[in-house]
């Protein structure tokens, strides 16, 4: 089963990821169903962006564990979980 976030996506206007929007694409990533023109964005971001990397690295090893990701292994509180992260990621810049 594909996980779906339900964050708004604003990809053709913003040549560039941001970390949201990196959350919302990493399964899909792992599954390998990201276009190459959204792998390479995705990449590009994650070279840049050690926060995203170790979330990449989280997920993996989720998915190691699991087996698989499936849609309620993501509540609504693990996001929020993340909302909180990357807020205090930005506060500490
Ligand atoms: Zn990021």
């Amino acid at each position: 089963m594909r996980m779906r976030f339900p964050w708004p996506r604003a990809r053709s206007r913003q040549p560039e990821l941001v970390c949201q929007q990196v959350v919302e694409l990493v399964t899909d990533y792992l599954e390998d169903v990201l276009s190459a023109a959204d792998r390479e964005r995705f990449e590009r971001h994650l070279a840049g962006c050690p926060h995203c990397t170790e979330y990449l690295a989280q997920m993996r090893e989720t998915i190691r564990l699991a087996g698989r990701v499936a849609a309620e292994d993501l509540t609504p509180v693990m996001r929020a979980d993340l909302t909180d992260l990357y807020r205090r990621w930005r506060a500490e810049g």
